[in-house]
């Protein structure tokens, strides 16, 4: 039996302890420091020892993924934070300047906490978000952290305490109410942050009443993580992994499908004997394991990248869904690519994989209107068109209708859109959710 890991977080604060750290280049290190005072930054000790090539980095994608990278500043900003760092300047003042520079960095991306939240009996329910008929988003309180933080992350205020959790669930008396009401809802989706960061005993506490008869028409329950890729230890050797597996199980039991909806960003996740295990455990226990993430510059901007990624992922038993767009908030013009571009590889990675893994859909824009496929580029005369379709719809009306929007290779949103041949404007509509990937 193998010795058990102890999870380890590395932070801004303890970040000097890292041997890794330590070996880096000066300016490295600086860059690490000026921006983690702004941004959120977490990793730990499975991430810096098995899934970083220090020898690549700073362009290594993993470490492109979870550090903090100087691009994410504007140039004046990097400048200040650094300055600030070099004389030692009061911890006080760090932050004060580090508040500044992030409230320039749309924490708030538009209606995050209000929009799509639903009621009951006239009251508005924390935590929980339903913006398409069958399925109800699920945010545990507890649950809204993450083993690792994605340096382009778009809950990054949250993380950081800019914006706090009211918007999050202590419990499921609610949703389990609303849910009795609500016969049209087949999915309920976990979300965070991370639910599996969460202990076994926690997340059994919120998901075993959503078990009861009346709830027969809550047929999947879906789990959105990363800890797969960032601690797949959760599933294998931590104190409790038997016992979440077990708790899956008996979801099972309950004649119920358990949907992982794993964050896989490259195939490095997906290399090691523990990542692996994780895999098969929880397919032992009949999870079906769904792979999806965002394509962002720096660390997934290639379709060898992807096709590897699908392909992988189909021989280790699980099933490509989505490629999303990443969205407008925090450190956004260091990670993003042109719709155009992302269509693309998109494109050459999945002519590129069986039709196995031709289950995925991308990219994907996850915005106001809906979840909103680029389904390609045409060309009409002498004119572009972005093609585009609604994979879910505000109104569901709207799901599988192709619609048209001019050409823009530098469009990296829907809202940079013009739309075409009469599409209507309310499918453009400006502004970005709060939602999980
Ligand atoms: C993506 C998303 C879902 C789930 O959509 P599927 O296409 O069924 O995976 C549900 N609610 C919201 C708000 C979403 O953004
Ligand atoms: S993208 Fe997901 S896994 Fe990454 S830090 Fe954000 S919530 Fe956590």
């Amino acid at each position: 039996m193998e010795q058990r890991p102890i999870y380890r977080p590395f932070t801004r604060s303890n970040i000097d302890q890292l041997p890794q750290f330590q070996a880096l280049a000066p300016e490295l290190r600086q860059h690490i420091k000026a921006v983690s005072a702004v941004f959120p930054f977490r990793t730990n000790r499975y991430i810096v020892d098995h899934l970083i090539d220090w020898h690549t980095v700073p362009h290594d994608p993993i470490y492109q993924l979870t550090f903090p990278q100087r691009g994410m500043l504007p140039e004046n900003d990097y400048q200040t934070m650094t300055r600030l760092i070099r004389q030692n300047a009061p911890e006080s003042l760090v932050r004060q300047t580090a508040h500044a520079i992030r409230m320039r960095h749309n924490p708030h991306p538009a209606g995050q906490t209000t929009y799509n939240v639903p009621t009951l009996n006239g009251k508005s329910l924390a935590g929980l978000q339903h913006k398409y008929h069958e399925t109800v988003l699920f945010f545990p309180s507890r649950g809204q952290t993450c083993h690792a933080y994605c340096s382009y992350c778009f809950r990054w205020a949250q993380f950081i305490g800019v914006q706090d959790l009211k918007f999050a669930a202590k419990n499921s008396d609610e949703l389990v109410a609303y849910l009795k009401q609500h016969p049209e809802v087949s999915d309920v989706l976990v979300t965070g942050g991370d639910p599996a960061i969460m202990k076994t005993s926690a997340l059994r506490e919120y998901i075993e009443p959503l078990l009861i008869p009346e709830l027969e028409h809550v047929q999947t329950i879906r789990i959105g993580t990363k800890s797969v890729a960032y601690w797949p230890h959760r599933f294998v050797t931590d104190s409790d992994a038997d016992e979440l597996l077990r708790l899956f199980e008996r979801i099972i039991e309950s004649g119920r499908h358990v949907a992982i909806m794993a964050h896989y960003s490259h195939p490095r996740e997906l290399s090691t004997p523990v990542a692996q295990q994780a895999i098969t455990r929880l397919r032992a226990v009949g999870c079906e394991i769904r792979m999806q993430a965002p394509i962002i510059r720096h660390v997934n901007d290639d379709p060898a990248i992807w096709m590897r990624l699908w392909r992988r992922g189909v021989k280790l038993g699980m099933v490509p869904y989505y490629m999303f767009v990443s969205r407008d908030t925090g450190p956004h013009n260091y990670f993003e690519i042109p719709l155009a571009k992302a269509y693309s590889i998109f494109r050459k990675a999945y002519s590129h994989v069986s039709g196995l893994g031709r289950t995925v859909r991308g990219p994907v824009m996850s915005a106001t209107p809906g979840k909103v496929h680029i389904s390609g580029v045409v060309q009409i005369e002498d004119q572009r068109y972005f093609v585009l379709t609604f994979l879910q719809g505000r109104n569901p009306d709207w799901v599988g209708r192709p619609f048209f929007a001019h050409f823009d290779p530098e469009a990296t949103w829907l809202f940079d859109l013009k739309p075409a041949f009469g599409a209507s404007d309310s499918f453009f509509n400006a502004g970005t959710e709060y939602v999980s990937i």
